[in-house]
């Protein structure tokens, strides 16, 4: 048989109609429990499930329990797999019960935490706040170090040893920046002395389509999956993928904290990735034009957009080897200030004025007074975080109909409407 596309298989993969009274497709699986058909069934479930004996060729875990197990949360969890070509999968209620989970079972008290900034506003929070009550060092690095600059820095906090994950996010949030996965998997070996130190990578920008960091040597593959996985805006889910050993640690603690996604919540998402590559793609010819748009508008300082990447640079390189596309997130510095900024945003009517990304209908947000309140003067500066930064999740919209809205927004600022 033909080795099928993903596109292809979200329809079906995973799924039994015969199970299902033929229905063509999954019902919601709105259980807390399954009938085992006998005790020895039981106990053989649970066995595997606790890992007290090793799976025997071909055998599956069967249903148990919705904290364990569901239909909905397993056939969209294979699903998931497709795409970035991983071993396993576990969806959780949120992105961020995705990555607190992933952080607590790897990094543990006394433990070095290595993190590219900036990073999601909840991440740097349970890193800041959470983690470092629990004893857990940390030390984050910029997209602008080069490797032996990342290496010194580890170094230089004295507890090189005690380093136990990697943590990236790239794009880094709202200016795009890009972190070199190769690199920084080169950093984790250098300090790795009997075991690997994993590298996750928060892939929500780009994932699952156009970025796929396990091939560029990364251990998880972090998602928000209230993003583009679902896309409309309408429900909040994480999940995380990677190799079945790291796998079975995460689920393991999953099982325990109970933060796994519900069966309708699950049923969605399946839905939504039905048309995940078709929502993607024209998001992503949508954000081109847009991109290319801005670039040419006089209200506009500054555009920031992978698309727009000078080729030669180091950036650029970093771009072509590990994304797909420029994908359809972009920002841009308006001519002038937080006034100039707000009259913009609130002249515009088809573009929603709201945080979050990824889904079928733009929104645009002012990251220095919203997402990113919280930093520090002094973080934001470094950062490229200012009031004139603008962030936009290009949607499924008609483009010209987006450039219209932007124009006519434009128009009402003050200091383009008097000349
Ligand atoms: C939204 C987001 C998160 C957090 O996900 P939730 O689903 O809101 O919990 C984490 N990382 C990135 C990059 C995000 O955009």
């Amino acid at each position: 048989m033909k080795e099928l596309q993903p596109e292809s298989l979200m329809m079906t993969h995973g799924y039994k109609p015969e199970l299902s009274e033929g229905a063509v497709k999954p019902p919601i699986f709105q259980t807390s429990t399954f009938v085992f058909k006998t005790a020895e069934e039981g106990k053989a479930f649970f066995e595997i499930a606790y890992g007290l004996r090793e799976q025997s060729e071909g055998e599956e875990l069967g249903l148990i329990y919705s904290r364990i197990n569901n239909p909905n949360l397993e056939i969209l969890e294979n699903r998931l797999c497709l795409w970035d070509k991983a071993d396993d999968c576990a969806v959780f209620e949120s992105g961020m019960s995705a990555i607190s989970t992933v952080l607590l079972e790897f990094v543990k008290p006394g433990d070095l935490l290595l993190f590219s900034s900036p990073t999601y506003g909840g991440t740097d929070h349970f890193i800041h706040h959470f983690l470092k009550e629990i004893g857990v060092d940390s030390v984050g690095f910029t997209a602008d170090m080069t490797m032996e600059e990342i290496i010194e820095l580890v170094e230089g906090t004295g507890k090189a040893d005690k380093l136990s994950m990697v943590y990236l996010e790239t794009p880094a949030n709202p200016t795009g920046d890009l972190i070199d996965i190769e690199a920084c998997r080169k950093v984790a070996d250098h300090f790795a002395t009997d075991k690997r130190i994993p590298v996750a990578v928060d892939n929500t920008y780009m994932g699952p389509l156009w970025s796929h960091p396990l091939e560029h040597g990364a251990d998880l593959v972090l998602y928000s999956a209230t993003k583009y996985i679902g896309g409309h805006s309408d429900l909040i889910a994480g999940a995380v993928l990677g190799n079945k050993e790291m796998m079975t640690r995460v689920r393991v603690l999953r099982t325990f904290l109970g933060n796994m996604a519900s069966p309708h919540t699950c049923w969605l998402l399946l839905r939504s990735l039905e048309t995940l590559k078709v929502r993607m793609e024209q998001q992503m010819r949508n954000a081109e034009q847009l991109a290319l748009f801005l670039e040419n508008h006089p209200a506009v300082a500054k555009v920031y957009y992978p698309g727009n990447l000078e080729p030669g640079t180091r950036e650029h390189d970093i771009y072509k080897r590990q994304y797909k596309s420029a994908g359809a997130m972009l920002s841009f510095d308006i001519v002038g200030g937080e006034a100039e900024a707000f009259q913009f945003l609130n002249g515009l009517k088809l573009i929603k004025l709201a945080v979050s990304l990824g889904s079928t209908e733009s929104l645009v947000q002012h990251p220095d007074t919203m997402t990113h309140a919280g930093v520090s003067p002094e973080e934001k500066l470094k950062l490229g975080i200012t009031s004139s930064l603008i962030r936009l999740s290009v949607g499924v919209e008609n483009y010209q109909d987006l450039m219209w809205d932007i124009e006519q927004a434009l128009k009402k600022v003050s200091v383009f409407s008097m000349n």
